[in-house]
Formats: structure tokens, sequence, C-alpha cells
């Protein structure tokens, strides 16, 4: 029985980092915090009012109007915009390439990583994405980097994708993965980086099994 603790994990698109931290949160009856799922609704909410990543001022302004909340349907949690289920649109791939444009902008940053740090306040939670580990919860008991190898990614995200989208092609969603990394690890305000005290954890060769079951293993050692 392991105490109540925040097991956080950032790193690269595509590398099983959502799938992992579901099943260790289930394995575990912890909570599960997907905080991409996060940023691609405040996405959809800009891109829906047609208002354009460069437009800091409006943006401003709209963003206290933005809730979101996680809900159980038929036992998988869903995404819930202003109390409108949008976990599959978030998804898709106009909000998939547009979503690091708005992730780098500091002010919506603040807004959902206060929101984030409210979320784990009682811990026994496992929380993924980008800065989780280096901005959201540096302190977390478990800090863990996932990669993997670009060509892997790609072909597992293609598979996933195919199955709601047949026109996308797999050429796209490389380039899709590419540009995210390249974002998403430069841009100024909380870029992905490998955190103090991080265990890096390389899926390129892994199942998910695997990948969850050497999480426990970490967790166990910390705590035995
Ligand atoms: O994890 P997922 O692929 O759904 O994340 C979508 C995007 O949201 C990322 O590519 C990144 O731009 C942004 N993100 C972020 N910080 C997080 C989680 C996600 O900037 N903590």
């Amino acid at each position: 029985m392991i105490k109540d603790i925040i097991i956080a994990i950032d790193g690269h698109s595509g590398c099983g980092k959502s799938t992992t931290a579901k099943m260790l949160a289930e394995s575990l009856n912890y909570s599960y915090l997907d905080s991409g799922a996060m940023y691609r609704s405040v996405t959809l909410f800009f891109n829906r009012k047609k208002i354009k990543y460069s437009n800091i001022d409006d943006i401003k302004i709209l963003l206290n109007q933005i809730k979101i909340s996680f809900k159980y349907v038929n036992g998988v949690q869903n995404t819930f915009l202003n109390g409108e289920n949008v976990e599959k649109e978030i998804r898709n791939e106009k909000i998939t390439n547009l979503v690091s444009k708005y992730s780098s902008i500091p002010e919506i940053r603040k807004y959902l990583v206060q929101s984030q740090k409210e979320l784990g306040k009682n811990k026994k939670i496992v929380v993924e994405g980008r800065d989780i580990t280096t901005v959201v919860f540096p302190n977390a008991e478990i800090k863990i980097f996932m990669t993997a190898d670009i060509d892997v990614r790609a072909k597992r995200r293609f598979k996933d994708m195919k199955a709601n989208n047949p026109e996308i092609t797999f050429s796209d969603v490389m380039k899709n993965l590419e540009d995210r990394d390249i974002k998403d690890s430069n841009r100024k305000d909380s870029p992905l980086t490998y955190a103090e005290g991080a265990i890096l954890i390389d899926t390129s060769d892994l199942e998910i099994d695997d990948q969850v079951k050497k999480i426990i293993d970490i967790i166990e050692q910390k705590f035995s």
C-alpha cells in the first residue's frame, strides 16, 4: 500500500503517456489528470470564437469564461468545456495542429496551471503533460520523463488517428509530432524539458503494460 502521493509524468507527444497514466491511476485507485486535454479545450474554445492565438487582448478578456471539468462516461474519463462533452472534438486534427500555438501563451498557461494545482491539492493523483514535473508539481514524489523514437511514436499515433479519420496520412501525423516537439520544447514559458530528479523512460521497445509496471516498480522501490 503506497502513501498518498503525486505522480507527475511529462514527455513528448505520442509516447504513450496518457494510456500509461490512465492505467497507472486505475491500478493505484488514484485520480487521473490529462492536462493536455485542458490545453486542447482552450484551443477549441478560441477556435470556435475565431480568436487567433495572436489576439492576446481578447484571449485575456475571455479566459475566465472557460470552465473545464472531467467526468466518467461509460467508464471512460471525458473532458467537458463549459458543461459540453468535447472529448472527441479536442482530439481532431484541426485542434491537434493548433494546440501548441495557444499553449505557448503565458496567460493561458497561468490560468490552467492554477486549476491543475487545485485539482492536485489532495494528492492521490497521476498528472501528465509537458510542464507537470517542472512547473505544476515540481515537488511531486515521483517524476517521470517519457519519450520514444519519433518513428515509433508516429506509427502508434497514426494507428489511433486513422480509426477516426481515414483521410489522415502517416506524413501528416509525423509532421504534427515533429512540429509539436519543436514548439513545446522551445517555447519561452514552461518548455518541455527534463526536470531535476525525473526518471527517464524510453518507451520505444515497451508495451503499455511494461510502461505501467516500470512506474509501479519505481514507486515501490522508493517507498518500500
Ligand atoms: O498531451 P497532449 O498531446 O494532449 O497535449 C496537447 C498539447 O497541449 C501539447 O502538444 C502541448 O502544446 C500542450 N500541453 C502543454 N502543457 C501541458 C500539457 C499539454 O503545453 N502540461
